[in-house]
């Protein structure tokens, strides 16, 4: 029997989201998620799709650790006769987030692999370690198994110095490893080829402009297949205007709270991450609830949603340049695939750069990946649904057969 299945995991600090894909058809066999590990009230969200029906199960009591969570889910799996002693299962994919400029492809994990994604931790201090239990264990459960990490970074590690490279002391920098790794790089690789697909043409042929717009938001000038820029930095906190998070500010900022603010860093850390963006500028970060309240008047979740229009403006008209030549736009992530009013307000006004939206194509909802700009447009705006653990799964796959 030849083994097809790849069991994709993305282990964060407190929570283990997975998919169990068979590779012949690209077929999910079973999603889930456990989260609040470590609390009394974790969840554990077993979705089986073998058999027709999708009945999800939900085990709700403390589970202690990775460990716990992830033998939780091997029995889970095992209940619907997808176990992970099954010799059908070809591999484990990890969503690993900094993979340095170490990681440029996705990678078999041994014991110096590990070792270099545990150096990249000061660069990291909130995915990496996370990443690594999950990795750790997933050993323990079959140690015979390839494990494989496939890098949010490695996507972008195409950026030329002249787009990468902070404008700061060289010696500096290099000591510390500050530089512009961006982020989301699976989405932007997976949309940027989808995207291509839909024109018709291979990634090679096209220059794209992805717009991943999630709860963490970025965006990315993609050419000839190649990423060339990315709006994230050294953290996810940089670029676009995101849920949470500030994105670009002037740096001077920090000082100023430290120094008249009397703010630790630690204070302007949670600031900037967790209390900043949409959630800082009108209490909401879900789109849903601020479109709503725009609809009745709300002045503050107006401006804030013209704050984060304004911004992501800016970095379209940025990528154009950056590109020279832009074949398409593509919206993707929660916001993007749904908010049909954020792509209007984003591509309103951009005509002299060859960009519109046709209003009745927008408005159509659906999974598919599709075009939203009228026939007349130079550049073509497509709406691309994400799908990063297919694209982990498809990485991974590749890699244990070639
Ligand atoms: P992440 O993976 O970064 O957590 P997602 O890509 O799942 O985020 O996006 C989540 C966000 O998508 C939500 O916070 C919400 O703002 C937005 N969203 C989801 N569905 C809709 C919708 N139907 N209309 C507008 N925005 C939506």
């Amino acid at each position: 029997m030849t083994a097809t299945r790849i069991l994709v995991l993305n282990s964060g600090s407190s929570s283990v989201k997975y998919q169990l894909l068979d590779m012949r058809d690209n077929a999910r066999l079973a999603v889930g998620l456990v989260e609040r590990i470590g609390e009394e009230t974790s969840r554990l969200k077993h979705t089986p799709l073998t058999g027709g029906g999708a009945e999800s199960r939900e085990l709700n009591g403390p589970i202690a650790d990775h460990e716990a969570a992830l033998k939780a889910v091997a029995e889970e799996l095992a209940k619907d006769g997808l176990g992970l002693d099954s010799p059908e299962l070809a591999a484990v994919g990890h969503r690993v987030v900094h993979g340095g400029l170490t990681f440029t492809k996705p990678t078999v994990i041994d014991d110096t692999v590990l070792a270099e994604i545990e150096r990249l931790v000061p660069v990291a201090p909130l995915h990496n370690p996370a990443n690594i239990t999950g990795i750790k264990v997933a050993q323990a459960l079959r140690p015979d198994l390839p494990q494989v990490a496939v890098f949010d970074t490695a996507f972008h590690t195409t950026m030329p110095e002249s787009a990468a490279r902070y404008a700061i002391d060289v010696q500096t920098a290099d000591e510390h490893r500050i530089r512009r790794y961006g982020f989301h790089g699976t989405s932007h690789a997976y949309v940027s080829r989808e995207t291509a697909k839909l024109l018709g043409k291979a990634p090679e042929e096209v220059n794209v402009i992805v717009l991943h717009l999630g709860n963490g938001a970025s965006a990315s000038a993609v050419k000839a297949g190649a990423c060339v820029d990315t709006s994230m930095g050294l953290t996810p906190l940089e670029g676009l205007v995101m849920g949470t998070r500030s994105g670009d500010l002037d740096p001077a900022v920090i000082f100023h709270l430290a120094r008249v603010a009397q703010m630790s860093v630690d204070e302007i850390d949670t600031l900037l991450n967790k209390k900043s963006g949409m959630v800082g500028l009108c209490g909401d970060n879900d789109m849903r609830e601020i479109t709503r309240r725009m609809g009745e008047g709300d002045e503050q979740a107006r401006l804030a949603f013209d704050i984060y229009i304004h911004r992501l403006k800016k970095y379209i008209g940025a990528y154009s340049a950056v590109l020279g030549r832009v074949d398409a736009v593509a919206f993707t992530a929660g916001v993007g695939e749904n908010a049909a009013a954020v792509r209007e307000a984003a591509v309103a006004g951009l005509e002299e750069l060859g960009l519109a939206v046709d209003a009745d194509l927008n408005a159509v909802r659906g999974d598919e990946p599709r075009l939203i700009s009228p026939e007349y447009a130079r550049v073509a705006v497509a709406v691309v649904p994400t799908d990063e653990e297919l694209e982990i799964a498809t990485q991974t796959y590749a890699l244990v057969n070639s």
